[in-house]
């Protein structure tokens, strides 16, 4: 199960402005990705298909994922896999 969030510090992240900042303040370009993304639920499938296809995991046949509303507590459900699913946003039951 992986959860993802709401209001995270790499939604929107100017991946390259902060690798330029961090730069110019320690004199060495960061050599690794930020993690920055745009699309909360295209980053949540992209972990999980991440889960699927790594190699340093032994179960991986049914992965969920989510994303949590940290203003009002609602997780949206992604989906058990095997087949392809997708963080999209659903309304879970008993909410409001
Ligand atoms: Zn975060």
């Amino acid at each position: 199960m992986l959860m993802h969030h709401t209001r995270c510090g790499a939604h929107g992240l100017p991946e390259e402005q902060v690798k330029a900042e961090i730069q110019a303040e320690t004199g060495i370009r960061p050599p690794f990705s930020l993690e920055s993304f745009s699309d909360i639920e295209a980053r949540c499938r992209q972990s999980m298909a991440r889960i699927r296809l790594s190699p340093f995991l032994r179960h991986r046949d049914k992965v969920r994922g989510f994303v949590l509303d940290v203003d009002d507590g609602a997780l949206a459900r992604g989906g058990v896999t095997s087949t392809a699913t997708a963080c999209a946003p659903s309304s879970p039951t008993g909410r409001r």
